[in-house]
């Protein structure tokens, strides 16, 4: 408490940002509410998202720039939305349109008509099954392990944290951001019991050496699950638009499973994701089933139980909606609009693109007194999102654009934009944060604070939780881009608990 009161009274306070969120709380009406007056109050909550449509928003979501394929994927959501995937028995439509979304995946990524795979919400729920799958498919003495290199999807680390394994994290090429694979080779254990290689791996958008991976871990009797969440569904396709893409699915001796989003670059409403295994067993130890209860008997394929049909409705709409040709056309603008970006980036002062990415996933740090937090406000304040990564073993801090089918139309304007924001960033300096403030927070005890008492604390860089007007957070990434990963993810989650409170 007494460390938080310091801190607020730095000589570097300044005016708060803000984070703004609701404050209101639900009372129930008394008598029910027509679905337009709903629909009103939630375009009143929305005001303040960001877009989901027209390029602008550089992550979480993926437009095609075609309303038609989206209204379809609504409608078929909406008509699957009151289906339980709970009891397969019960809804025979959810096997069938499982059946086929799964065997689509299936058959873009390497494997047959008859590869077994499920439906999940998300590629965190995919990876979970692949890791218990993993875990329980042949069961080591003393506690399983998964070999992790440091740019895959935090994802693993909660599948580990869920399922009592632990990870074995292992280094990436500096210069490449690839996975090495003396690495992964040195650090297997007879406790291993899956290795990982990224399709690209998210951060800079790189495709680790999957094929010397994966023959390494066959010849060490290890599993091998690549996480191509993102890229399962756009690496075939760019490389049908001329890409070249190294080898990353199925069909690489050793890859045992492999992860694909469809509500990533399927462009499915999201809660739509797949994991494909090379042999029925892996999926047998994906699923779950319980009869240790008198009631219903209980068989899961994923980590749910009860929930609606509508995402796998989506996924299937949209699938069918674009069709072979809607998603090699979305794979060559896409091509199109990352050369023209790595391009321009790479001609505007002060900005370095990582890597070289295979996929359209554009990474890029700032020199020259160019801080990409202060970047990434500025271009916020012209109303695009570019997202911050914070720098992680050894790697700069830098921000992050996911490039879709729609960037191609407003490529020139996001480039703008960015060289803008640069040249601004650079007149304002790197963010400045309060002396002494990081050490401070390196050295408390964050589960002892109470919400109140981290408000305070937040205050103290001027994040006001709870308050109006547009954030701005190159302050807070910067005292976060101090500190290291355990005290990060400890201010993270004091700093969700503190805004739902
Ligand atoms: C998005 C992503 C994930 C996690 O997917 P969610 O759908 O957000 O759960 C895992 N791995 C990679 C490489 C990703 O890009």
């Amino acid at each position: 408490m007494r460390n938080a009161g310091r801190a607020r009274t730095t000589p570097y306070h300044r005016a708060p940002r803000v984070i703004r969120v609701a404050r209101e709380n639900l009372v129930l009406p008394e008598n029910g509410r027509s679905a337009d007056d709903l629909l009103a109050e939630i375009a009143r909550l929305r005001r303040d998202d960001l877009q989901v449509r027209g390029g602008k928003v550089t992550a979480y979501v993926y437009d095609t720039g075609r309303p038609e394929v989206h209204d379809a994927a609504a409608r078929a959501y909406f008509e699957m939305l009151e289906v339980n995937t709970l009891d397969p028995t019960a809804f025979p439509s959810v096997v069938a349109m499982e059946k086929q979304v799964v065997g689509a995946v299936a058959e873009l990524l390497g494997g047959g008509p008859h590869t077994p795979g499920i439906f999940t919400s998300g590629g965190t729920e995919s990876i979970m099954l692949a890791v218990k799958a993993a875990r329980d498919a042949r069961r080591v003495a003393g506690t399983p392990r998964v070999v992790v290199p440091v740019t895959a999807h935090p994802a693993f680390h909660k599948a580990a944290h869920y399922l009592g394994v632990e990870v074995t994290p292992v280094p990436v090429d500096p210069g490449t951001f690839r996975a090495d694979t003396a690495a992964v080779a040195a650090a297997i254990t007879p406790e291993t019991v899956l290795v990982v290689a990224s399709a690209p791996s998210y951060p800079q958008g790189v495709v680790d050496p999957v094929t010397d991976i994966a023959a390494l871990a066959a010849s060490r009797g290890v599993l091998c699950h690549v996480d191509a969440c993102v890229g399962g569904w756009l690496l075939p396709w760019l490389a049908e638009a001329g890409a070249a893409v190294p080898p990353f699915d199925l069909s690489v001796p050793g890859v045992t499973s492999i992860s694909c989003d469809l509500h990533k670059f399927g462009y499915a409403p999201k809660g739509a994701s797949v994991v494909v295994f090379a042999d029925p067993a892996l999926r047998r130890a994906a699923y779950f089933a319980s009869a240790a209860w008198p009631g219903y008997t209980v068989i899961n394929a994923t980590v749910q139980s009860s929930k609606s049909a509508g995402p796998l409705g989506g996924a299937w709409a949209t699938l069918n909606a674009l069709g072979r040709s809607g998603y090699l056309d979305l794979a060559r603008s896409t091509l199109e609009a990352t050369r023209r970006l790595v391009a321009g980036i790479g001609e505007i002062q002060g900005l370095r693109v990582l890597g070289e990415p295979e996929s359209s996933l554009v990474a890029f740090t700032g020199e020259d007194g160019v801080d990409v937090f202060v970047l990434s406000d500025e271009a916020r304040k012209l109303g695009w999102f570019l997202q911050p990564q914070l720098s992680y073993a050894g790697i700069p801090a830098n921000l992050h654009v996911t490039v879709t089918g729609v960037t191609l139309a407003g490529v020139d304007a996001m480039l703008e934009v960015i060289a803008a924001s640069a040249e601004a960033a650079k007149v304002r300096g790197p963010a400045r944060i309060p002396e002494g403030l990081v050490e401070i927070l390196a050295s408390l005890d964050l589960d002892a604070l109470d919400d109140a008492t981290f408000t305070e604390l937040a205050a103290s860089v001027g994040v006001e939780l709870g308050g109006e007007g547009q954030p701005e957070m190159a302050v807070v990434n910067t005292v976060l881009d101090a500190l290291p990963a355990e005290t990060r993810e400890a201010i993270l989650i004091r700093f969700l608990s503190a805004i739902y409170t």
